[in-house]
């Protein structure tokens, strides 16, 4: 195993290099063992690998879901080269190690002891690792496209995420938006013949701090939350703008809806444009995952924290690729190796001992679903 999640920490799997490598590494491990597992390929790089585990369908499938991607390595200085992934005091060094290769690694490795020692399953074990859940999600949107059809009825999902073993069943989600105002150019001498789109993006934001996003409070995920993070416009001092843009990150709280965030933008919009005719700007969705929340209490949920041993679930700061599942109609549990605070920076490990725990805990996991 630990050679399986140092081949895959040495598959640099930041976005521009795509996921196929780390992709293939699976794949071949899993072929050893035994394990047909379907590799999709786009756009040349990008890669989902899904194992699908067939069983007398006695009992209603687990679905693990990873991600193959990492973030960049950044500029902070790392004390052994991010694509490395050395050894040292029993831990792998690595972008990627705790988020969440060591996880896919201790996954593979279970599944490959568990379907070994078990002569039949009564419940499909699938997984899924998938592209660019650090971007876009396309990667689980495409699983969800392709297979959505496929799939058995299903139990849970666990999002194999590091949570030091923690059981996190809700985070909120994240409205990545855009505006951008336009105008008309003209030379800055002469600002009255130009349309300044500084000037049209002065006025939506004093209106959209008006707007309340603070729907009910979630008692254990807060409030929602606006931020404006980036902001550019203009090229020249003496040169009217005629685009300014600004990007808003706003984080959700369960059951609120993000259409309705953007339809309150463009409502401020057009109360500017009565009383500006000029007035002229759209809004874009940069990212969008919605936020979760599972039931701790339901039937898979007892279950599982019973199988885990935990007293108490918790909430993550993080967003997942889980809400993308919703639609599978299964609870979602976000449970995994690693620190999370060791995610995207630098230096991140994994313990050893760690990963030799997930291997046992998932086996425990599949075991109690295949009773
Ligand atoms: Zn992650």
């Amino acid at each position: 195993m630990k050679e399986l999640l140092k081949s895959l920490v040495q598959a640099d799997t930041t976005t521009d290099k795509g996921e196929l490598a780390a992709a293939e590494i699976i794949s071949g491990h899993l072929q050893e063992h035994g394990i047909e597992a379907e590799l999709t390929c786009w756009d040349d790089t990008r890669a989902n690998i899904v194992a699908h585990i067939k069983s007398t369908g006695q009992r209603p499938a687990l679905l693990f879901a990873c991600h193959l991607d990492v973030v960049p390595p950044g500029q902070g200085r790392w004390k052994y080269p991010p694509f490395s992934a050395t050894e040292e005091d029993s831990r792998v060094f690595g972008r990627g190690a705790a988020d969440m290769k060591g996880s896919i690694a201790a996954l593979i490795t279970a599944v490959e002891q568990f379907t070994a020692e078990e002569a039949e399953l009564k419940g499909d074990i699938i997984i899924a690792a998938v592209a660019g859940e650090e971007t876009d999600s396309c990667g689980i949107k495409r699983f969800v496209k392709d297979y959505k059809d496929k799939l058995p009825p299903i139990a849970g999902v666990i999002v194999a995420e590091p949570t030091n073993f923690e059981v996190i069943t809700a985070h909120r989600g994240l409205l990545w938006l855009e505006v951008v105002t336009k105008g008309r150019t003209a030379h800055g001498s002469m600002p009255h013949l130009g349309v300044n789109a500084i000037n049209s993006m002065r006025l939506f934001l004093d209106e959209v701090e008006k707007i309340n996003l603070a729907s009910e409070k979630h008692p254990l995920l807060g409030g929602c939350s606006m931020s404006i993070n980036t902001i550019s416009g203009g090229k020249a001092v003496n040169v009217v703008p005629d685009l300014c843009s600004v990007k808003f990150d706003i984080r959700t709280v369960p059951n609120q809806s993000h259409a309705e965030i953007i339809e309150k933008f463009e409502s401020v919009f057009s109360q500017l444009k009565k009383n500006n005719p000029e007035f002229d700007a759209e809004v874009k969705v940069v990212r969008d995952v919605e936020a979760l929340e599972t039931d701790k209490d339901c039937d898979f949920m007892k279950d599982f924290r019973s199988v885990v041993d935990c007293k108490e679930t918790i909430t993550a700061g993080f967003c997942t690729d889980g809400p993308f599942l919703a639609g599978l109609g299964a609870p979602i549990v976000i449970f995994g190796p690693g620190n999370d605070e060791l995610a995207h920076k630098p230096d991140e490990y994994i313990e050893l001992s760690d990963l030799k725990k997930a291997v046992d805990v998932y086996k425990k996991i599949m075991t109690e679903y295949n009773r």
